[in-house]
């Protein structure tokens, strides 16, 4: 039973999403046993709250795994809210920095957009704010100020999506007072745990809704006639084959690296049907610098008609999924990435991913077995990889499918549910032993950095610890 006192008051804006998701409906990919593990934890903590917190409704990987699990928990039952904090473009623009310099990135940053533009937004949002809930998650930088602002009574953990394993001090240090606040803190990776924290840390990886509208399984067939207009618009021959880029335009993607790696499979290219690269972007609201990184993309590609930017296109969701299902391969190297949500997307079509052996995308790419993995920056070694795809369309298809099977059993929205119901289990009372996804140890992440120091060739190692059944 959903408690309508328990947010009440709160005048922050609320997501309402249109319906409610059946957790029957996942049986095809979890099983009957999935499902009923589902209702069993759901049952035990009927009636309880959860309430999120972030910073935008559109755009990027949380707004997309936000959309599906709200639906979800409440078709469980769950009394689960989502809120969204209002920031003006300035504030913004220094969220943006914060993201950038905490996953390590040198930027300039004055005390005045700190103290100015970013607390100012949280106070006023802040006046709004009247939260009560049994677990209040918030997530990423830009509202976790408002753990000890707002009036929020209740079990906050913050969660962070991005890699903040060698997160630029000053941010870092303005921030760990809040962090601290909480009642835990959530990581993808435990690479990713910054130094200082005082709380419970827990590992959860992101995970893509099968049932999503861009996740469907199309035929090839129903992915051209989706993709038809498109096609027609920009004079795309579908006969020849398509690699594809789907991100935000952001520094971190890593679009030119993309740009020039395909441009030197052209020149080495002598025979086979010419490929297109196609970039396919949108905007967050939350992100206010994808203009000027197209922009400079754009005047990189120049007038090449093979190279296309496809950017905030009508029918969205749709045309993700149908591009990534008929795309011979994705290429995502970014130079630092949380987790990558479109990496669990392309695989979850059958496609295989170029991918950096960077962060959260280690988790998914599984070199030569759902993908390739490469360095961000090794043009030579992408161009060679997106020749391997295109020389060897029946090896990427196998990829591909290992690829799909991979995201099955360890990337699916179920699983990061179940996540979060344990977590509400724990934290509202009802069970006492810690979740298995707890981090053993508060000190934990002083002995990751401790060792890196010792063996820095230990901060450019992938993840050892691998999610169950990985292959
Ligand atoms: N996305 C989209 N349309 C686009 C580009 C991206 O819907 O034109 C979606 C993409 O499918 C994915 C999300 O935006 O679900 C991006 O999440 P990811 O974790 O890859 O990156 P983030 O933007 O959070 O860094």
């Amino acid at each position: 039973m959903m408690e309508e006192t328990i947010h009440a008051g709160t005048s922050l804006e609320e997501y309402q999403p249109e319906t409610t998701l059946r957790v029957e409906d996942y049986e095809p990919y979890i099983g009957p046993e999935g499902v009923e593990k589902l209702k069993f934890l759901a049952d035990l903590v009927d009636g309880k709250g959860w309430a999120n917190l972030n910073s935008t409704f559109e755009g990027g990987g949380v707004a997309e795994m936000l959309r599906s699990l709200i639906p979800l928990a409440r078709g469980l039952g769950i009394n689960a809210r989502w809120y969204g904090i209002r920031g003006s473009e300035e504030f913004f623009q220094v969220t943006k920095k914060f993201h950038n310099l905490l996953q390590g990135e040198e930027q300039p940053i004055s005390l005045e957009e700190i103290f100015g533009a970013y607390l100012d937004t949280i106070h006023t949002n802040a006046l709004k704010t009247y939260i009560v809930s049994d677990l209040v998650v918030i997530h990423d930088p830009q509202p976790a100020a408002m753990v000890m602002n707002g009036v929020i009574f209740g079990n906050v953990l913050w969660r962070c999506h991005i890699d903040t394993s060698e997160p630029n001090r000053t941010i870092w240090r303005f921030l760990l007072p809040y962090i601290n606040q909480c009642a835990g803190a959530i990581f993808t990776m435990p690479e990713f745990i910054g130094p200082g924290l005082q709380v419970p840390l827990y590992q959860v990886a992101p995970c893509i809704d099968p049932m999503a509208t861009k996740n469907r399984f199309n035929s090839k067939r129903q992915a051209l006639d989706i993709l038809a207009p498109l096609f027609q618009q920009y004079g795309v021959d579908p006969q020849r084959p398509i690699l594809t880029a789907v991100s935000r335009y952001d520094i971190h993607k890593n679009q030119g690296t993309i740009l020039k790696a395909f441009k030197r499979l052209r020149e080495e290219r002598k025979s086979g049907p010419p490929p297109y690269l196609i970039f396919l972007g949108n905007k967050a609201t939350d992100d206010p610098e994808g203009d000027a990184i197209l922009e400079k993309l754009k005047a990189e590609a120049g007038d090449d008609p093979d190279v296309l930017f496809w950017v905030n296109v009508a029918d969205n969701d749709r045309v993700v999924g149908a591009l990534m299902r008929i795309a011979r391969g994705m290429v995502h190297i970014s130079t630092r990435e949380g987790f990558g949500l479109v990496v669990a997307e392309a695989l979850w079509q059958g496609t295989p991913v170029i991918g950096s052996r960077v962060g959260g995308i280690t988790r998914q790419v599984v070199d030569d077995k759902t993908g390739y993995l490469v360095a961000p920056m090794d043009v030579e070694a992408v161009a060679a990889r997106m020749a391997d795809l295109l020389d060897h369309p029946a090896a990427a298809k196998a990829l591909g499918a290992c690829g799909r099977e991979h995201i099955r059993r360890n990337f699916l929205l179920p699983k990061l549910l179940e996540c979060y119901l344990t977590l509400l289990r724990f934290y509202s009372g009802v069970h006492h032993d810690p979740p298995d996804f707890r981090l053993d140890d508060l000190a934990y992440s002083e002995i990751i950095h401790a060792v890196k120091r010792e063996h820095p060739i230990l901060a450019q190692a992938p993840s050892s610890i691998l999610p169950s059944g990985m292959i």
